[in-house]
């Protein structure tokens, strides 16, 4: 029989961790102590803790390291950029099977938001997109995802050890809710008082339209909350920039946000990429306000960013489609280009930092 592959500590949830221990014959009540150095200390090595009893210290040195049962998920930074204000860090973290994702720290007026991917790659094929471009590669462990958020933690606090990170955002490179299962335990992790406790209002699932993950979300009662990726006010102007719409079209994708906000009382954010020539008339401002009439929800408009795989250019006409909306009543914003920064170099970058304010 060929023993089994390791697996990550960090995606055991806490009740998987509690059984784990107790079918190693440590007393499950341990689990709060190993759970507590992983997920609020963010310990990179377990022995190094203080304040565990000597079985579960005798487990960790039995079942956790290089050819054990048991493995941490701690990403290893292979590029870092910042903004030139300092105030947006992003990191490229190279994962066990030696992939990449990307992870950004934002901090504004004091408040620090992390940026986290959720997959290798994506299925969706954005047509704009430079992840969508790659295709995509493979899922995230709930562990990889977690760990993303415990290295921008790690980073705030080297530097402002005072401070407290506040808020996440789902926005990184993949399809959140195509990774559903992964993607909620990560989350039931990351919002844990006992361990990283961002609060479920502050954090954001951001989907480019899978519809039947935001009928679960609401079917479920996920207390995370929920932006919409648009881009298209015609069910030809989406589907031209978001292939995916062919599978589940505008009408669908608006009737799910429609039952999702009813069930859940919830605003949702919608995201709108601006390219030039392509969703940016008047026309279509006026028509996604009567498309979205009625509904609680507050639009981020996001001016393209050019990728290498895309023709399309930036709008210039983003203020005057901000106001059609604004006089239809709905709340909107406008991110502003800054140039040549790296937060003006990843689109999604720009989406997550408009969430974040
Ligand atoms: N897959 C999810 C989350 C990741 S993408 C989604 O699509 O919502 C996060 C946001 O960045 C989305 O709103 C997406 O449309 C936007 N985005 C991606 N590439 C972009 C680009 N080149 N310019 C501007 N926005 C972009
Ligand atoms: Fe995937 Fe979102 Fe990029 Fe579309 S915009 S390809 S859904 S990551």
């Amino acid at each position: 029989m060929s023993a089994s592959p390791p697996r990550s500590l960090h995606d055991l949830s806490f009740i998987a961790m509690e059984s784990e221990l107790q079918a190693a014959g440590v007393s499950a009540h341990h689990a709060k102590a190993l759970w507590r150095a992983l997920h609020f200390h963010g310990a990179q090595d377990l022995l190094d803790q203080d304040g565990f009893s000597p079985p579960l210290r005798r487990w960790l040195a039995s079942a956790v390291g290089e050819g054990k049962a048991f493995f941490l998920d701690e990403p290893g930074v292979v590029e870092e950029s910042h903004s030139s204000d300092l105030l947006t860090r992003k990191f490229l973290l190279r994962l066990r099977d030696g992939h990449s994702v990307e992870t950004v720290l934002m901090g504004y007026d004091g408040r620090y938001t992390a940026c986290v991917s959720t997959q290798v790659g994506c299925a969706m094929g954005c047509v704009f997109c430079a992840t969508g471009q790659m295709g995509f590669v493979r899922h995230l462990r709930p562990g990889e995802i977690i760990a993303q958020v415990l290295h921008a933690r790690r980073i705030l606090l080297a530097s402002h050890p005072q401070r407290r990170l506040r808020n996440l955002v789902l926005m990184g490179m993949g399809e959140p809710l195509h990774n559903y299962a992964a993607v909620m335990q990560a989350l039931d992790a990351i919002s844990d008082v006992r361990g990283i406790n961002i609060g479920p209002s502050k954090i954001c699932i951001s989907t480019v339209g899978v519809v039947p993950g935001i009928l679960r979300m609401a079917e479920e009662a996920r207390p995370y909350r929920l932006a919409v990726s648009l881009h298209g006010s015609t069910e030809a102007e989406r589907a031209a920039l978001v292939p995916v719409s062919k599978q589940w079209n505008l009408a669908e994708l608006l009737a799910a946000c429609r039952t999702y906000g009813a069930i859940t009382g919830k605003r949702i954010f919608v995201e709108w990429t601006l390219v030039a020539g392509r969703n940016d008339s008047l026309e279509t401002a006026a028509r996604l306000a009567e498309l979205l009439s009625g509904m609680d929800v507050h639009i981020n408009l996001i001016p393209l960013n050019p990728t290498s795989g895309f023709g399309g250019t930036p709008s210039t006409a983003g203020h005057a489609f901000q106001s059609v909306l604004r006089a239809a009543g709905f709340p909107c914003t406008l991110r502003q280009r800054r140039g040549i920064d790296v937060a003006a170099g990843c689109g999604q970058l720009q989406a997550a930092k408009r969430l974040a304010q």
